[in-house]
């Protein structure tokens, strides 16, 4: 059972809540808080033996909004109903829910100065704060370029602050990267801030999962998994949210099948809606990882743009996308990296598809 407040009910509610749960053996009370940028939703929830509890006392104090029985096996990240707030997050200056779409631009993984300091630039011209730059890569072979590690970080997270770079996502795929990410930030004054990324490989990296969760620093970018159901991804997903960190991204990438060919991956926008309906967090589309190359449809558009244009009118918020100065000297994901010159066309046509979405829903 979830119990949700009144955005400004006072502690004394929550706590009559609890009080009142716990009369009825077996059942414990949760309180959970979702920061949204304009309002904070407090929710109670009942675990245990729940059966049994009624739904009247709650019902009945003043401060309560909502009382609702739940069977979802989320139930932090899960939508308990239609109509549940969601309320997103704020993280740097930055809100991340279903109003604010932000485009992550940036190179798969980071090489050299040159070519950082070339991409950042090109997202500062055009007015974007947000990118993606891989400092640890988990590579199909360990023969295959692994990310420059800790040893990036600090010139990396300095050039980020002089371009007014406010949220870098960056993968992870230990816990020991989750420390040098912290040290080096700190050292730098903490110049910009970073979105720790799980990539797809890592999905069910359990105690991976459990560790991120148990920070609250950082917020999430979680990569469905490449060769799983939705609902293994989702239950993966809440175990950062059950460990105390509910400011995660939810992203879909494509899923590993040859039917997808001759793309990457098998693309799986069509998740979009189902993501939004089963669970309040903000949706991220990765067109790159999907799609894996440059191809360019007969109308004048990259594959890329295409698969975009369909997580987006989905209702999609965010966009992980890769870029490179020059994709041909890119250590990783070359075939897949758009140019620079690709980035104020890239950005015209989401405000143009966003638009449409905002029009179609508008009127449905
Ligand atoms: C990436 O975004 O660089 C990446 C490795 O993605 P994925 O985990 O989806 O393959
Ligand atoms: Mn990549």
């Amino acid at each position: 059972m979830i119990i949700t407040l009144e955005p400004d009910a006072p502690d004394s509610v929550a706590d009559a809540v609890v009080q009142i749960a716990e009369r009825y053996p077996g059942v414990s009370a949760r309180r959970y808080e979702f920061r949204g940028a304009a309002t904070t939703v407090v929710e109670i929830h009942l675990l245990g033996t729940t059966r049994a509890v009624p739904t009247d006392p709650f019902e009945g104090l003043p401060g309560v909004r909502k009382v609702v029985r739940v069977s979802v096996k989320y139930r932090l990240i899960g939508r308990p109903h239609p109509s549940a707030e969601t309320p997103g997050f704020e993280y740097n200056g930055v809100h991340f829910d279903d109003e604010h779409v932000h485009v992550f631009a940036g190179l798969c993984a980071v090489d050299t100065r040159d070519h950082v300091e070339r991409m950042l630039a090109a997202l500062r011209s055009n007015g974007i704060v947000t990118t993606r730059m891989g400092a640890y890569k988990p590579r199909t072979s360990p023969y295959d370029f692994q990310g420059l590690g800790k040893s990036c970080l600090p010139w990396l997270f300095e050039l980020a602050g002089k371009y007014g770079i406010k949220v870098i996502a960056m993968e992870i795929t230990d816990a020991r990267h989750l420390d040098e990410i912290e040290a080096a930030l700190d050292d730098a004054g903490s110049p910009t801030g970073v979105m720790l990324q799980i990539g797809t490989r890592n999905t069910q990296n359990f105690e991976l999962l459990k560790h991120i969760g148990q920070q609250q620093r950082f917020p999430v970018l979680f990569k469905r998994g490449m060769g799983i159901t939705l609902e293994e991804s989702l239950n993966a997903c809440e175990y950062v949210a059950s460990e105390g960190n509910s400011n995660i991204v939810f992203c879909l990438r494509g899923v590993k099948t040859h039917l997808g060919e001759p793309h990457r991956n098998l693309v799986d926008f069509a998740h979009v809606p189902v993501l939004r309906r089963q669970t309040r967090l903000p949706i991220c589309i990765d067109p790159s990882h999907s799609v894996g190359r440059m191809d360019v449809a007969p109308d004048g558009l990259p594959d890329i743009f295409h698969v975009v244009g369909q997580g987006l009118i989905a209702g999609a918020s965010m966009v992980l996308v890769d870029f490179h100065p020059v994709p041909t000297a890119a250590l990783c994901d070359g075939p897949q990296a758009l140019p620079l010159t690709e980035l104020p066309r890239l950005l015209r046509y989401v405000e143009i598809v966003r638009r449409a979405f905002e029009a179609a829903t508008t009127a449905a």
